[in-house]
């Protein structure tokens, strides 16, 4: 890719877009600049092309090409960053959300910093991890579940990246020795990133930082959108238009329980019903949909929350997560009262909720005639098309997913196409266990979990299901064993 022509700002103020196609230049225009612009670009690129574009459409154009075009010079940054001196006034004078595109700031950590949220957001990642070691710190971005080393500035520039991202936090830049969490709102080409900030001391005297990307638009995902088998998509249709019940949504983090959720609410009609969440944090913020944040530093828990959204009168209520006794209690007797409650657990298997709740020391018979439904979620890495290499499973292979030795299997290479990392996407995998009446009473009785999932009608585990991914050669052996056997 090319280095951009113009600079964003002056593109955005005379709305106009230099590109270059086939080693021609092109001046996209809606209103034509005024002469001295185009003799300013003429003694600069010598010749060049007009072409008009409609507003909206120029407008789209921009912000597309700016988009894209800022991934290109992490390393140039990198390389001016250190000899700058007063970045940590420069780092203390920014505060509110702050247009990337649009800094005019020439400070290399400033640069630095929003060239890395760019190429993040780019990227799709996830996280993005700021480490700090004796002599260097390393930064790296989490795509699609895995770390991908970034970046290694020097150590003598690690300090005032860390205090630069704390200031964008609003935390305390002189605390190092306890966590802190925060956000920064971010705009980038007019979409609104929120990144959730969480700072550790590490090493000797330094710290550890973790930026959590979330994506705004990500929250408008449809339930149809998420790849589920027409069966467990009709299932949870059917519990998301019960007029009460408790749909739990399970698996590890990072699995997409909160997509999920928001894909479910998103199915309910906002404007008959009354959709309240409790939330930490408010991952993703929708129209029409009531959203609490809970903070524990002033004591407004989970369970605090809920008590007091119970008392607005709601039809729908949205647990971001069940944690403890206290939330769970509240979620049965919401259900009991005639509200449908969703939530998530952190539990392996969709079964493994039943005995996590009952553990957690809810009564069995309450549990048994609340819970409505179980989905027990994962994200597998499929293998890229391009390169994966067909074999015969060994020994530990047949044994961990149950297999003979005459089946091929795929494994991962890597080429150009998937980054060289043998794998393309990720796609979910989902176990919906409705909670019939047999199950109510294996529930009531506090039967092992082996029989209740032998009581579950047309279900499927996510271990049948990694493997018949296996056999039909979208996942390696490994990818199976890492999400579903861990
Ligand atoms: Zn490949």
């Amino acid at each position: 890719m090319s280095n951009t022509l113009l600079p964003f700002t002056f593109a955005k103020n005379k709305f106009i877009l230099l590109e270059e196609e086939q080693e021609q230049i092109i001046l996209n225009y809606n209103e034509l600049p005024n002469i001295s612009v185009l003799t300013e670009l003429q003694r600069k690129f010598d010749k060049y092309k007009l072409k008009f574009l409609e507003k909206d459409k120029l407008h789209q154009k921009i912000q597309a090409y700016y988009e894209s075009g800022s991934s290109q010079s992490l390393g140039h940054f990198q390389d001016n960053a250190e000899s700058d001196e007063g970045l940590d006034t420069l780092a203390m004078e920014l505060h509110e959300p702050i247009e990337l595109l649009n800094s005019n700031d020439e400070a290399p950590i400033i640069r630095l910093l929003n060239a890395l949220f760019a190429q993040a957001i780019l990227e799709k990642a996830s996280d993005i991890h700021i480490e700090s070691y004796e002599n260097r710190i390393r930064v790296r971005f989490r795509v699609d579940g895995t770390l991908k080393h970034v970046l290694e500035p020097s150590a003598k520039i690690a300090p005032l990246i860390i205090s630069r991202v704390k200031v964008m936090a609003k935390l305390n830049i002189a605390e190092k020795r306890l966590p802190q969490d925060g956000r920064i709102a971010i705009q980038l080409g007019g979409r609104a990133v929120d990144m959730r900030i969480s700072t550790i001391p590490a090493g000797n005297n330094g710290e550890k930082i973790v930026l959590r990307l979330l994506d705004k638009q990500a929250g408008n995902l449809k339930l149809k959108q998420l790849g589920m088998p027409d069966k467990t998509y009709d299932g949870i249709q059917d519990l998301i238009h019960k007029p009460n019940g408790i749909l739990l949504v399970t698996g590890p983090t990072g699995s997409g329980k909160t997509t999920t959720l928001y894909a479910a609410l998103g199915e309910l009609d906002s404007v008959k019903t009354n959709i309240t969440t409790v939330e930490d944090p408010i991952e993703y913020l929708i129209d029409g949909i009531n959203q609490t944040q809970i903070n524990n530093k002033i004591n407004m828990t989970f369970a605090k929350g809920l008590r007091a959204i119970l008392r607005q009168d709601p039809d729908v209520v949205m647990i971001g997560e069940i944690r403890d006794k206290e939330t769970t209690e509240v979620a049965v007797q919401a259900s009991l009262t005639g509200h449908l409650v969703f939530s998530t657990l952190h539990t392996n298997t969709a079964v493994g909720a039943i005995t996590r709740l009952q553990d957690m020391g809810v009564e069995s018979f309450l549990l048994a005639s609340s819970l409505s439904g179980v989905l027990a979620q994962r994200l597998v890495r499929t293998l890229c098309a391009k390169c994966k290499i067909p074999s015969v499973a060994n020994s530990y292979e047949q044994k961990k997913i149950n297999i003979s030795d005459d089946v091929t299997i795929y494994k991962q290479a890597g080429c150009k196409d998937c980054n060289y990392t043998g794998h393309q996407g990720r796609k979910g995998i989902y176990e919906l266990l409705v909670i019939n009446d047999e199950i109510k009473i294996l529930i009531n009785d506090r039967a092992v979990e082996k029989k209740i999932v032998d009581a579950a009608v047309n279900h499927s585990t996510l271990a049948e299901q990694v493997k018949n991914l296996v056999l039909k050669g979208e996942i390696s052996v490994d990818e199976a064993v890492r999400v579903v056997y861990l």
